[in-house]
């Protein structure tokens, strides 16, 4: 059967742009379809833009800081436009990078909506292609709940390119994207309100990161409403949204903003004309080699949730390429000891198993932490801290967890998840010679456990 393309990749996102250009330049021939923007999520909606808004968030602090430093700052303003737009014009920079990248490996773009008609064909507009493989790498995109006042709810995606910043803003939603836009908000100058349904958001994460995060938000400005979910949502006279909550209290905002969680990408796909089944939370169900029921379609990246993370989405995009097309190298995804980082302010880094998790799965686990004020704030006079946590587990000696939130926690973090993820002991981290004077060297320094669990 002669095919017009070896695989053809659905979605030029961080996996699909990944799996086409490692595919390709394994010698198979490709195409990749993309409707929106090359890069996908992360590129134009996800964490490029906003770590850049981040960055921007953080200038009100630091020429708050600057004062007990000795300098004087004149009155500063934020102005939202030169923001919005100069981080625009670097995103359509780095459209242009994929685009080149895409070309150089060999891969043929097709831009348009992909539509999958059989196992092998599939469709773009009116044209069709058919395919020995279909890589389907769609991610993933807002799921927003149906209230009364649900035309005036935005997303994340909208953030970006806001006409107007709103003064007063809420954020509903406890995972990721509610704590990192509630800090860009209230950093860029927004009267910032979360609410977040459950006791203490970030389930999932360790308790005390949990709990140190909650704090330090609070001591921001940040209104943390926890227990509270939005029952409506009306639009009022004067263009401010009234928000209404379950316990009978109001809100008024200029903007609202739902971060409950991403749902795959897969209406109109067309996977009812395959044999592609999904799991019970509507992510496509793939094999270890990402084959899903269908033996010529395959999925990556956040459409089969295993870790919404463009690190993860790369790495499966990689070792699917190699899996199909390379006779000398079979690259597994590992997905034990991922670490990841919240960049919420102070930002959240976090590599392995929480305290709760830990008591979980071994017999007798060892916690040190420890929570102080940084050098930098002892002149600063702002009132931020930093948090470190280390889990041991007490039969291997292996720390097992590595949790921190304060400035740059991803970037520390970072390093720590290699020794973590080669195995590395507490003795290890003990016999470790500080860097002094840093943050990070609490982490090599803390000798006695907090307690034993
Ligand atoms: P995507 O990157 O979403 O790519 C899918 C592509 O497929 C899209 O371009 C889409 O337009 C296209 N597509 C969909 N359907 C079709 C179709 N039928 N035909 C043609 N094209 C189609 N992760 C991190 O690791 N760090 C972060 O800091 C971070 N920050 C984030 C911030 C936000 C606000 C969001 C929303 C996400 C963030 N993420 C972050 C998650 C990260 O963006 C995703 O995990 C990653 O982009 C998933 O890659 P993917 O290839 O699976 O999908
Ligand atoms: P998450 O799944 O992380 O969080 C969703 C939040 O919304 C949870 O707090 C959840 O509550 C709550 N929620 C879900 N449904 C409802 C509802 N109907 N009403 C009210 N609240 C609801 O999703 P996000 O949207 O924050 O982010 C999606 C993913 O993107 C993340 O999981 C992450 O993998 C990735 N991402 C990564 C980033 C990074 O690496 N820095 C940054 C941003 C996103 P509950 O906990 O009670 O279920």
């Amino acid at each position: 059967m002669f095919y017009d393309y070896d695989l053809f990749v659905i979605g030029a996102g961080s996996g699909g742009v990944r799996a086409s250009r490692i595919a390709a330049g394994l010698g198979a021939k490709v195409a990749v379809a993309e409707d929106l923007f090359l890069g996908g999520t992360c590129v134009n909606v996800g964490c490029v833009p906003k770590k850049l808004l981040v960055y921007g968030s953080h200038f009100s602090e630091e020429f708050e800081a600057a004062a007990g430093f000795g300098w004087t700052i004149g009155s500063s303003s934020f102005h939202w436009p030169t923001l919005r737009d100069n981080k625009t014009k670097e995103i359509e920079r780095l459209n242009g990078v994929y685009q080149n990248l895409l070309e150089s490996a060999g891969v043929d773009i097709i831009n348009g909506r992909a539509t999958i008609i059989d196992p092998h064909t599939i469709a773009v507009g009116d044209r069709q292609f058919t395919a020995e493989r279909i890589l389907v790498a769609v991610g993933g995109w807002p799921a927003i709940p149906d209230i009364p006042g649900r035309e005036h709810i935005i997303s994340s995606n909208e953030v970006f390119y806001l006409e107007e910043f709103p003064k007063r803003v809420a954020v509903v939603g406890g995972g990721y994207i509610a704590v990192e836009f509630a800090g860009i908000f209230q950093g860029l100058g927004s009267d910032t309100h979360l609410l977040y349904r459950g006791d203490l958001f970030l389930r999932g994460f360790d308790r005390d990161v949990r709990e140190f995060t909650a704090s330090e938000m609070i001591k921001k400005g940040v209104n943390l409403h926890f227990n509270r979910s939005v029952s409506a949502i009306e639009k009022q006279v004067d263009g401010s949204l009234l928000v209404r909550l379950t316990d009978g209290s109001t809100l008024e905002v200029d903007t609202i903003m739902y971060a409950t969680g991403r749902k795959p990408k897969i209406e109109h796909l067309g996977l009812e004309n395959t044999a592609v089944k999904l799991t019970h939370k509507g992510s496509i169900q793939v094999n270890d080699n990402f084959q899903t029921a269908e033996p010529s379609i395959y999925a990556v990246g956040d459409v089969i949730d295993r870790m919404q993370l463009t690190p993860v989405a790369l790495a499966e995009g990689m070792a699917l390429a190699q899996h199909l097309y390379s006779d000398t190298v079979d690259y597994k995804v590992d997905y034990g000891f991922v670490a990841t980082a919240v960049f919420c302010q102070p930002n959240i880094g976090t590599v392995g198993y929480s305290e709760e998790r830990a008591k979980e799965k071994f017999d007798t686990v060892a916690v040190y932490k420890s929570n102080f004020k940084p050098m930098k704030h002892t002149l600063s006079d702002l009132d931020e801290r930093t948090f470190v946590k280390l889990l041991v587990d007490q039969n291997t000696d292996r720390v097992i967890g590595c949790h921190m939130v304060g400035a740059d926690a991803g970037e520390i973090i970072q390093g720590l998840a290699i020794a973590i993820k080669a195995g590395a002991t507490k003795a290890d981290f003990d016999s470790t010679i500080g860097i002094h004077s840093t943050v990070a060297e609490e982490f090599v320094t803390m000798r006695e456990p907090a307690y034993i669990l």
